[in-house]
């Protein structure tokens, strides 16, 4: 959606801008150009005030805003990148059927405190010519890594690319997608890029479904089973809380459970190490549980970490 159809009343940003300190009368300020993002990042900065960013791809909900919410507290400067980012989707219906509401996120992005909403188009971000990737290694090869080739090396470009231009003090990533969140650590620590990664809870649904954007592409009746996806973490949880510590036999049950939703198809179950993601077979120390599973089309993920 071009940003001039936007009704809400924003201003495009101008690097010299002065945000005020009191948020309450603040205004969420829309930012294109990587540039213009840049030299607002920069000035902040040079100003003694710290910049926090939240990147997402948009179609917000409260757990992108439970982001902004730490966002905002922790920093001077909250800005929120939006970018539907083409190069991690390893499947073109994917990205086609991704819900995209520009208008609609501006107005929670600025109900939530975002100070500036960062949503370049594809072309601001890789114009013709571009032609310099990112790889992580190891982690990326596990997991979402085998399911959606591509997927992570899309990831780590795309926010090394944010990050240059947002210059963070701190970033916000969820623990919705777990392993993202240890691969973007990686990629901060072996790049130095010296800001800090916070990760924050999942936010749920009152009966326990991650909150995503794709849960609006489920129908009824799949979002009625969709529900399956945390009961059998939460369940998991209990057993290793009750005492359960073969990691093989946990593993089997969270499968046979998903299995049991006549539409859910598991693509991966993982019980693993929460540092190195490799599989285990007993849980000794701390574990998490890793799940994608397909409704039709929509691909669900969630996790959960596990404490004996
Ligand atoms: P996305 O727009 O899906 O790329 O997500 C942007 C950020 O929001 C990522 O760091 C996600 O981990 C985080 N996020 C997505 N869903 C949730 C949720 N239910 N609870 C907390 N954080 C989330």
């Amino acid at each position: 959606m071009a940003i001039g159809h936007l009704s809400l009343v924003m201003q495009i940003a101008s690097a010299e801008d002065q945000r005020p300190e009191d948020h309450s009368e603040a205004f969420v300020q829309i930012v294109p150009e990587p540039r213009k993002m840049q030299q607002i990042a920069d000035a902040a900065r040079r100003s003694g005030r710290s910049v926090g960013v939240v990147p997402t791809m948009g179609a917000l909900h409260e757990g992108h805003l439970s982001l902004v919410r730490r966002c905002r507290a922790e920093n001077d400067v909250a800005v929120m990148t939006l970018f539907v980012n083409p190069i991690q989707f390893d499947r073109k219906d994917d990205l086609a059927r991704y819900p995209r509401d520009l208008t609609r996120d501006a107005a929670m992005a600025q109900a939530a405190g975002v100070d500036y909403l960062f949503a370049p188009t594809p072309d601001d971000m890789y114009p013709k010519g571009y032609a310099t990737c990112v790889t992580v290694e190891g982690l990326t090869e596990l997991w979402e890594g085998t399911s959606r080739p591509g997927h992570f090396r899309g990831v780590a470009t795309v926010c090394t690319k944010l990050f240059t231009v947002c210059r963070p003090h701190r970033a916000y990533f969820g623990q919705k997608d777990y392993q993202q969140a240890l691969v973007i650590r990686r990629l901060v620590a072996d790049l130095n890029l010296g800001f800090e990664i916070m990760v924050c809870p999942t936010v749920r649904e009152a009966d326990g479904l991650a909150l995503s954007s794709r849960n609006v592409l489920l129908t009824p009746e799949e979002r009625r089973q969709a529900v399956v996806l945390s009961r059998s973490l939460f369940a998991a949880q209990a057993a290793v809380r009750a005492g359960d510590r073969d990691a093989v036999k946990l593993r089997a049950a969270i499968e046979a459970a998903i299995r049991q939703m006549p539409l859910a198809v598991p693509d991966y179950v993982a019980v693993c190490d929460p540092e190195t993601l490799a599989p285990l077979s007993r849980i000794e120390t701390k574990a998490v549980v890793l799940l994608a599973v397909r409704f039709g089309p929509t691909r669900l993920i969630d996790n959960i970490l596990l404490e004996p």
